[in-house]
């Protein structure tokens, strides 16, 4: 199978009209910090608290929308105070959000993150809504979907509705994107409507059987996914940069070398760099260096979506 280049920008597009559309996951992150983690039934006392925005789904429509792309997201949040702060933050960051469905019966989902005095941090992630994000309401945004030229999907909302979006994306000739995070294994129908596939170490280890920790691991495990029928596949290896693989080869791009201080949301912030230089006719090479230059600059920020450059910034460094 090969596939078709994106398409080019529609004549008479309007503001109204979005030219990436990202289905996936909207989560109030919980943030502690505390000076460790404490041990069953203990209670400590931390050092700070911030609820901000995140999940995968609306932190790659905010690198999208930051880095260039006129941007729709598609999900869901509960009728509660976290989902419509969520949906005001997509408002502010000029992401059309028709699509985000507030639904009485669940809450909005929530991540509860304990970062301690080194920086490790762990998580707990209660899905809330994003678990009853379904096949029908990608049914109900058909019409937005259909106008778009890329739908960007990742694995935080159930797999029967990201194979219903990659699907219609597929039946429009909208090009599709899978971000393959959080890692699992995927079966071959799904992978088979990706036109790129973009995954980091250990996701790329679950898709492939094979584990990866270099470069060298990264073109084997993309020999083996190329044979599910996707054939245009990024594995993304932190500071080690990123291996592409498309038709014409294999190629590996060096990360710039900066002083990271949170890499949380580097992988978010490729994808929309990558993708919105996608979106606007740029080569696979050139629009990887977008998204590992915008990565760059996130992960030498703290935070998830407030350290995700805006398209201005890139041009300093
Ligand atoms: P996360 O889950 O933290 O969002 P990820 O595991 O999905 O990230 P990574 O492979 O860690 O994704 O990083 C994505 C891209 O970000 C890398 O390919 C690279 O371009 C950039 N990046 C990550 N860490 C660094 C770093 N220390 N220095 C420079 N670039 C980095």
């Amino acid at each position: 199978m090969t596939t078709a280049p994106i398409a080019p920008p529609r004549d008479g597009a309007s503001t109204a009209h979005a030219d990436a559309i990202v289905v996936g996951s909207l989560n109030m992150d919980l943030v502690v910090r505390t000076p460790r983690h404490p041990q069953p039934g203990e209670t400590l006392l931390g050092r700070g608290f911030d609820a901000t925005p995140g999940g995968k789904g609306a932190n790659q429509a905010v690198a999208l929308a930051r880095l260039g792309a006129n941007t729709a997201m598609v999900g869901r949040v509960g009728d509660d105070a976290y989902g419509r702060a969520l949906v005001a933050n997509l408002d502010r960051e000029g992401i059309h959000h028709r699509g985000v469905l507030a639904r009485p019966d669940t809450e909005t989902g929530v991540a509860m993150i304990q970062v301690d005095d080194a920086s490790q941090n762990s998580i707990v992630v209660i899905p809330g809504s994003n678990g009853e994000l379904s096949p029908s309401d990608i049914a109900s945004a058909d019409a937005t979907l259909g106008r778009a030229r890329l739908l960007v999907c990742q694995l935080e909302v159930p797999l029967t509705t990201v194979r219903e979006a990659l699907a219609r994306a597929r039946r429009h000739g909208v090009t599709t994107l899978l971000n393959a995070a959080p890692a699992m294994t995927l079966p071959q129908d799904v992978l088979a409507l990706v036109d790129w596939l973009v995954v980091n170490e250990s996701e790329a280890a679950a898709l492939s059987g094979h584990p990866v920790g270099h470069p060298d691991d990264a073109a084997q495990a993309i020999r083996r996914l190329r044979q599910s029928g996707c054939r245009q596949i990024l594995v993304t290896l932190g500071a080690q940069g990123v291996v592409a693989a498309d038709d014409s080869g294999l190629h590996h791009y060096p990360a710039p070398k900066v002083a990271a201080v949170d890499t949380t949301a580097a992988g978010d912030t490729f994808v929309g760099g990558f993708a919105a230089a996608l979106l606007r006719g740029a080569s696979v090479e050139a629009a990887v260096r977008e998204g590992q230059a915008a990565a760059a600059i996130a992960v030498t920020r703290p935070g998830a979506q407030a350290s995700i450059p805006h398209r201005d910034e890139l041009a300093d460094h």
